[in-house]
């Protein structure tokens, strides 16, 4: 297999529909529908590679994105039962789960006080306590104690459910909660957008237009969302694909997406345990099929959380240039779905060395991708210089 772009183009070993996708890619044209389908059916690691990477090294050359962020999860508690959820235990199991009350989520924001923390990301489970009043109260609480932290909270699964309760209309909602200190709205609940797959998997809460039209109006208002998708369980490829068609047809009319995630399904101690969990290979097949056919995506990212930190630093030879944040520990979404990671958090200094390890530059953003800090040639103020180990001596 070649090893650049135009080799690909060249050679005579691949295939017509192959070299011409290489071609469209050099060219920055869009891939359709089928290719993308194409991609997904014969599309092999290495190719898609050479693919992705091209993309991502010419949108931000080595720059490779984190943040440091935390999270606060309000409750694993969900009046909703996702079949592929290990998070949530429902209503009836309410002796497993937690539900933070306002302070105690405001005292969560207090910890990380003096703390060069950028973002804190809510997000949990749907309850009735938790409407539009309660989210208005908690975020202009958080606001106005520290106006540095980006709020970046609840998805549309949340916004549908607290809206059609409160009788108000998603633009009047999102305004509601811009109003009092909304700055961006995380990928979630996007699942799978096709209704054959949604229905069996998520049936309950918003469908693939409620949480389009969400994103959409948010847009509207001038702000940023990202988008996700969660692969690798009972959809065929071209849901995945008409998934991010969905996505990419938004993104042409509002520009409001700045990073698409794609979730990897894990089988732990959920309804479709059955079900088994993709391989890395198709893990960063998928990621590099991704920077392919979402051409107006600036970001691609991955949750070293949910794939380990050795499948994050291979991916961002796949188009990935973004492994997430520091994350302190405060998430149990992906550790309670079996991730490798059970108590997931990195130090600003680990990430940091994950990333140059595989030779590309850290880069620690802010939610909206601004350079907080370029960590290329930064010496850590309580780095241990390497020593010389003493050896035994033996007489
Ligand atoms: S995925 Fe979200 S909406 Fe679905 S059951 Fe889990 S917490 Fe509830």
């Amino acid at each position: 297999m070649p090893d650049t772009l135009q080799g690909l183009i060249n050679s005579p070993r691949l295939s017509p529909q192959h070299r011409a996708i290489a071609a469209k890619v050099l060219q920055n044209e869009r891939v359709t529908f089928e290719e993308g389908v194409f991609l997904y059916e014969h599309g092999e690691l290495p190719y898609l590679g050479i693919l992705a990477n091209y993309i991502r090294e010419k949108r931000h050359g080595d720059h490779t994105f984190f943040n440091r962020n935390f999270h606060i999860e309000p409750t694993n508690l969900c009046v909703y039962d996702c079949k592929f959820c290990s998070y949530s235990r429902l209503l009836k199991q309410r002796s497993e789960g937690w539900e933070y009350t306002m302070d105690d989520m405001f005292n969560i924001v207090k910890k990380y006080d003096g703390q060069p923390v950028t973002e804190v990301h809510i997000v949990g489970g749907v309850l009735p306590q938790y409407d539009v009043p309660f989210y208005q109260e908690l975020f202009s609480r958080i606001r106005n104690h520290r106006p540095d932290l980006h709020i970046k909270a609840l998805t549309p699964v949340e916004y549908h459910y607290i809206f059609k309760k409160a009788k108000i209309s998603y633009a009047e909602g999102m305004r509601l909660m811009q109003e009092a200190g909304l700055q961006s709205v995380p990928g979630g609940g996007a699942e799978i957008f096709h209704p054959e797959v949604r229905e069996l998997i998520a049936k309950d809460k918003c469908t693939a237009d409620q949480w389009l039209a969400i994103h959409e109006e948010w847009h509207k208002l001038g702000s940023r969302s990202n988008a996700t998708m969660l692969y690798g369980h009972i959809e065929k490829f071209w849901h995945r694909v008409d998934h991010m068609e969905r996505l990419r047809t938004l993104q042409d009319k509002t520009g409001g997406f700045q990073t698409f995630i794609p979730l990897k399904f894990r089988n732990q101690d959920n309804q479709m345990s059955h079900v088994p969990e993709s391989t890395v290979i198709e893990d960063l097949r998928n990621y590099a099929i991704a920077r392919i056919y979402l051409d107006n995506f600036d970001h691609i990212k991955a949750y070293w959380a949910m794939i380990s930190r050795n499948t994050a630093q291979l991916s961002l030879n796949f188009g990935v240039d973004d492994i997430d944040g520091t994350l302190d520990d405060t998430t149990k979404i992906y550790s309670m779905a079996g991730a490798e990671e059970q108590h997931p958090g990195m130090t600003t200094k680990e990430l940091v060395e994950l990333i140059k390890q595989v030779g590309r530059v850290p880069i620690e953003r802010d939610t909206l991708y601004n350079v907080v800090t370029n960590y290329q040639d930064f010496e850590f103020q309580d780095e241990v210089k390497p020593q010389f180990y003493k050896l035994p001596v033996l007489n």
